[in-house]
Parts: structure tokens; sequence; C-alpha cells
């Protein structure tokens, strides 16, 4: 088994066929893809990579990163991709971590050297040409036949809390994610493309493999990211776009078609379909983004650790306004994709029953294999197949999942469970608020206190009475925020999750004296007197 096989199957096809794109220029057909990364495979082999080896990819979105991947496969080895954002110094922890031998570098964003890798490519150089020039025809570079068990991609974890991991995916993990995407999210045809705007290195670049199977067209923008303007045009100018988005960057286009004055009916024009997940996509925003864009939206739930595939809350799910359900189904993240079972279950891994809220657990063929180099925290993740996802939510009886939190976000005030992400759902209707974001403060009495952070629309005025009258029209009372703080901006990671660690960091650094006064960031404070 091997992923390269889905590059030879299109090689064989439909050979001349424009398969890479940058912007709307031709960078490659499937077969000159398929030549260069044969030739890549030659020369990882002749520098002395042997299969198993790993293979670390540092720069932004490029057409080569397609070539990179498969030229990696073909020699068998395992691909390293990092996220263009990181710093040079958590990319040298990372390549030590995972014994890189070779990397191929954006030389602007890598360290000099990168501890323990042999042969370090800056991906722009001749060096690189030379080696992805190809010198036989693919027919003629054998592929490293691997097991499905044989690692694919080592893909690192965010590591918001902590140091990342590095998540072992295998062949078949990449491959039944593949199979799943036709099933449960969307139907491709050659005729589509893949654009990628949001980072390669992570869901979006695993994308490239449903529509390779299915000989789609893979578009990277000449931007290589998320420009509204330059995406809406790309798809006028080659036929309606697919992509991956979190909710901040579905934001970022809704916000561009209302304020161009767009209709659903231009969107369609540009956009086939936009699979968001990645982070909570609230109801409101959701209903928002439908009305705006049309029904091209798909929602899928997942982590490294079971890559795109956990569940989807489908098309005709969002379309199904006469379901009695329908609202809920909006706020949840959908059913369990074909290829793997989802329980809801206590701390013991125990099933719950529906209704009630548990820890998700997720198993089957996409689940990882563990995490590189650590079996104490692959004990901790996987037992009996179960991959413990540290994502609490609660099953409906037909089986539509709806996410509450994450375990360590979860909030306990006066000994009864707050779940951030109901708050915030509320706090998203009340007039003016454009994002918000919900976390705990240590409180001597209540043990801890519902803070909201509040980013407001741009012509909005503060008024903390008017969202506490919200928030008891729509919450029970101890769940309402005591205390209420105006922010430019919620700080994010590199893939847009609101980094709600460093939200909590800041209120104990800050103390009262800031959460009572205006300053270092806070524009405004509001705090609820009982
Ligand atoms: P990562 O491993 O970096 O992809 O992060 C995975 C985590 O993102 C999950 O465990 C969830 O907490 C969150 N996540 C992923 N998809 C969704 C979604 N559709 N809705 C809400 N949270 C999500």
């Amino acid at each position: 088994m091997s992923l390269v096989h889905l590059l030879i199957r299109q090689a064989r096809l439909q050979p001349d066929a424009p398969a890479v794109l940058r912007g709307t220029a031709v960078w490659a057909s499937h077969r000159q893809w398929a030549d260069r990364s044969a030739a890549l495979a030659s020369h990882l082999r002749a520098g002395g990579l042997v299969p198993g080896d790993r293979v670390l990819i540092f720069m932004h979105n490029h057409p080569r990163y397609l070539e990179l991947l498969w030229g990696v496969w073909w020699a068998g080895a395992t691909v390293l991709p990092v996220n263009a954002k990181l710093h040079p110094r958590e990319v040298a922890w990372i390549a030590g971590n995972a014994s890189a031998r070779w990397a191929f570098v954006s030389a602007d964003m890598a360290p000099a050297a990168l501890p323990g890798v042999l042969h370090q490519v800056d991906i722009d150089s001749a060096a690189a040409d030379s080696l992805l020039q190809p010198r036989l025809p693919w027919q003629q570079v054998p592929v490293a036949e691997r097991a499905p068990e044989d690692l694919a991609w080592l893909f690192y974890t965010s590591g918001t809390t902590g140091r990342p991991k590095g998540v072992m995916i295998t062949q078949r993990n990449l491959m039944t994610m593949g199979l799943t995407y036709a099933v449960d999210v969307d139907t491709v045809q050659a005729v589509d493309n893949m654009v990628y705007a949001a980072p390669m290195s992570h869901g979006c670049g695993l994308y490239a493999i449903p529509h390779l199977m299915a000989g789609a067209r893979h578009v990277v923008p000449a931007s290589g990211g998320v420009d509204p303007a330059e995406l809406f045009a790309l798809g006028r100018a080659l036929g309606p776009l697919t992509t991956f988005a979190a909710p901040t960057i579905v934001k970022r286009l809704i916000d561009h078609a209302e304020s161009m004055g767009l209709s659903p009916d231009d969107a369609a024009a540009s956009f086939k379909t936009i699979v968001y997940g990645g982070a909570p996509m609230y109801a409101a925003d959701i209903q928002r983004a439908l009305r705006v864009m049309g029904p091209r939206f798909v929602q899928i739930y997942g982590q490294g650790e079971t890559p795109m595939v956990a569940t989807a809350l489908q098309r005709h799910h969002l379309q199904d306004h006469a379901h009695p359900q329908h609202a809920q189904r909006l706020a949840s993240v959908g059913v369990a994709q074909t290829p793997v079972q989802v329980r809801v279950a206590d701390s013991q891994g125990q099933p719950l029953p529906s209704g009630t809220v548990g820890e998700v657990l997720v198993k089957g063929d996409t689940v990882m294999a563990g995490y590189w180099a650590d079996p104490v925290a692959t004990a901790a993740a996987i037992k009996d197949g179960w991959l413990f996802t540290g994502d609490m939510g609660v099953l409906d009886n037909s089986g539509f999942l709806t996410l509450k939190d994450r375990s360590k976000d979860l909030l306990i005030s006066g000994g009864s469970n707050i779940y951030p992400r109901e708050v915030e759902e509320v706090l998203l209707t009340a007039p003016g608020v454009a994002e918000v974001a919900v976390v705990g403060a240590a409180d001597a009495e209540w043990g801890e206190v519902v803070v909201a952070f509040v980013v407001l629309q741009a012509d909005a005025a503060w008024d903390t009475t008017a969202l506490d009258r919200h928030c008891l029209e729509h919450l029970a009372r101890f769940k309402r925020p005591k205390r209420y703080l105006q922010v430019p901006a919620l700080p994010k990671n590199n893939y847009g999750k609101v980094l709600k660690t460093e939200l909590r960091q800041r209120l104990t650094l800050a103390g009262d004296e800031v959460l009572t006064s205006r300053g270092r960031g806070f524009n405004a404070v509001g705090e609820r007197a009982g």
C-alpha cells in the first residue's frame, strides 16, 4: 500500500490534464507531478534516505508542497510538515524530537541549520530545482511499498499546553480519510478545484488525498494564503472552488461577500464547497454564512489524532430547515463519519446514555498509531482502541454530537459545571458582539467565576448592562459572566483557535487592578456588582 499509487493512477488516466495550479497558471500536469516526485525519490534514496526516515517540510503554501509530499512517499519515507508560522526554535525542537534526516525549508523562515538534519534544502534554490528535475519518466522509478500500518505523516500538535507531541499517522489512516471524504463530506469530480488557502501543513493539505483520488485540480493561490478577494476571483476564473477553512476564515469570506454586496449566486460562482472545522462554529455564525453564501458548507470535526474524521454535519443537515431539531443540529458537529464509532463516555471510558455530557471517544481506521516516542502519552490517549479526544460532548438519540468544550476549558462555579461554549453562543447573539471567548477566573467565594472577553463590531457601543440583560434572558443566572472585558481582538494560534490559556494568563497576570481599570489591551471593562 502506498498513497503514491493515487498519483500513478491519475498519471496514467489523465497524464496531461492540469493537476497543480499556482493562481490561474498551470504548474504541473499529473505526469509532470509524478515525474518530479519520482525524481525526488531517486535523489533522496541516493542521498541515503531509507524507508521510514522523516523528511521535514517547513515552508509556506506552494505547489511544490504536493511534489514533496508524494516524492517523500515514493521513497517510502514519512513526511513531517511543520506549520510555517512556528518560531525557528520550535521547528528546531521538532526536527530534533523526530530525528528528521532531510528538511525542505523556505530559507527566509528556517534557522541556519536544523539539529540532526543531514540535508537541509532551500526550497527556492537551484539545488531544490535539481532534486525535482526529472531524469527518467516516473514509470522507471520503483515505488517503495509500505504496509498499511507504516507511518506516512508525522503531525505535531499545536501544543497550546506544553510541548507539541508527534502524532503518528499511517498510510491506512490517510487512505481511509480520503475515501471517507466522498461518503461523508462531499462528492469530488475531476473538474473540481481544491484550493489551499489554509496551511498545507495541517488539515487543508490532507485534502489533497481525496482530491487526487478523484483526479481533481489542486490550486495554490498566488498569495499562498487567505485573501478573500483573491479567492472569489480565482473561483470565477477557474470554476467553483472547494476549500477547508477554520471558522475565522469563513468569517472573513462572509465579511468580504457582505461588504462587496455579493449575492449567494455570486458565492456559488466562486465556491462549490467550504468545509469548516478545527474550532467551534457558533450557530449564529453558520446561520449568517448560509444566508450570505448559500448552501455550500459542510462541517467536520476531527483532531490531529484522527485527522479530519470524527463527525460531519453535511450540507443536507444544514439545509433541513423543516426538521424539528434543526436549530440544535446547526449547533452540533453532526454524526459519526462512516469509518469510525463515536462514543460519549465517563472517565473510565464507559458509554453514557444519550443526553449526558462526557468525554468524546473515537475508534476506527483513522485513529493514529500513537504519539512519536511517547508511550506514556499514547497509553493515556488510546485505551482499548478508543481515542480519548479531550473534548466534552453530548450525543442525541439520532447520533448528532454537540461539543461542549475541551475538558480543560470546563468551569466549575459554586459547584456547578458551566460550559463556556454555551455562554459564548448566547453572547454572540447580543447586538454589536463580533467575537467572544469565555473563561474561568479563580474566585475565593465561587471557586471560579465566568469572565467574557468580547470583541465588538466596528460601530457598536460598549454596554455591559445590555450584555448582562441579554444573558439573563437566555441563560440560567449562575452561568452569566461576572465580568465583561472588551478586547480589540482575541488571541489565536496559527490555525485560528482561540488561545484560552493566554486569556486565563492575562487574568492571572492582570489581577483585579486591570480588571477594573482601562489599559493593557483591555479597552474598557465592565464588572457586575452581584
Ligand atoms: P487539532 O488537533 O489541532 O486539529 O485540534 C483538534 C481540536 O479542535 C479538537 O479536539 C476540538 O477541540 C477542536 N475542533 C475540531 N473540529 C471542531 C469543530 N468542528 N467544532 C468545534 N471544535 C472543533
